[in-house]
């Protein structure tokens, strides 16, 4: 966090996206100090800002002249968790893998090239005042404070996850490591009655048994889980991506409750007029 980084060498995984269910090969590049993360498609090179942020309430996509990649949430929170301001993302597909349905695979291939420091940049800014964002009884907000702190909730309507909360507020200089351990691993979740329903809409073709947690209204079908609190986790493994749009965060405790990409973007966006 207190240095501009990129990674030391080029990386590549492939996988299939959960949406589209295709395949897709994504190659990952160190790139100069000041660059930032941007994606390349179609011959457009589209950045990872709030600029071209337009989610939905199932996936992050960014999207410039027409051309957009999609599900960029976990790369992005693993390329943030893991300290990595600059790099060059290649696709051949317009949507990223979903892996296990985690950060911890791109977070294992950045742990494995490793890291070099480029230059200062503390990205960590003061907040002068809080910023909410709100729709129906979900909000996201960031509160000023002394040290960075993430606090979620979520509550759904089955026993298998039913109300969750949690925090998490990590020393910067164990930044990394501690996301690497209590954020990256993870996965994605899902309702079983939901998934007729995605499906019918031209969804989640790409999901499976092997990439998603999935829950009925008891019990999760597909234990175990990596944390009690996996769910919650992962939600806000997807916030740490969505508000690494900003290239920085607030020194401010943020917390979300409820929350969607839609306004984990809309979130960012806020904050972006404020800093
Ligand atoms: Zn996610």
């Amino acid at each position: 966090m207190l240095y501009q980084q990129t990674i030391s060498a080029p990386f590549l995984l492939s996988g299939i996206g959960l949406h589209s269910g295709e395949q897709v090969s994504v190659t990952v590049s160190p790139a100069p100090i000041d660059s930032g993360r941007y994606f390349m498609y179609g011959g457009e090179k589209i950045p990872a800002d709030t600029t071209v942020v337009s989610a939905s309430q199932l996936s992050t996509e960014l999207r410039q002249n027409g051309t957009g990649v999609r599900t960029v949430e976990h790369l992005l929170s693993a390329l943030f968790g893991m300290g990595v301001h600059n790099a060059c993302i290649e696709l051949d597909r317009p949507e990223l893998p979903i892996l296990d349905g985690s950060a911890l695979p791109w977070v294992v291939a950045i742990a494995k090239v490793g890291i070099d420091i480029q230059g200062e940049g503390d990205r960590l800014l003061p907040l002068a005042e809080s910023v909410t964002v709100r729709k129906g009884d979900s909000f996201v907000t960031a509160i000023p404070a002394d040290t960075l702190r993430f606090t979620y909730g979520i509550e759904y309507p089955t026993k298998a996850i039913g109300e969750q909360w949690f925090s998490w507020s990590p020393a910067i200089a164990n930044f990394s490591k501690s996301f690497a351990e209590e954020i990256a691993p993870a996965r994605t979740f899902t309702l079983a009655a939901y998934i007729e329903q995605a499906r019918a809409a031209g969804l989640i073709k790409g999901g499976s048994l092997e990439n998603a947690l999935v829950c009925d209204q008891e019990r999760w079908i597909n234990p175990p889980l990596r944390f009690d609190n996996e769910p919650c986790r992962h939600k806000l493994l997807d916030l740490i991506g969505d508000l690494s749009l900003l290239g920085f965060l607030p020194r401010a405790h943020i917390l979300a409750y409820k929350a969607s990409h839609n306004l984990h973007a809309e979130f960012a966006i806020a904050l972006a007029q404020r800093l």
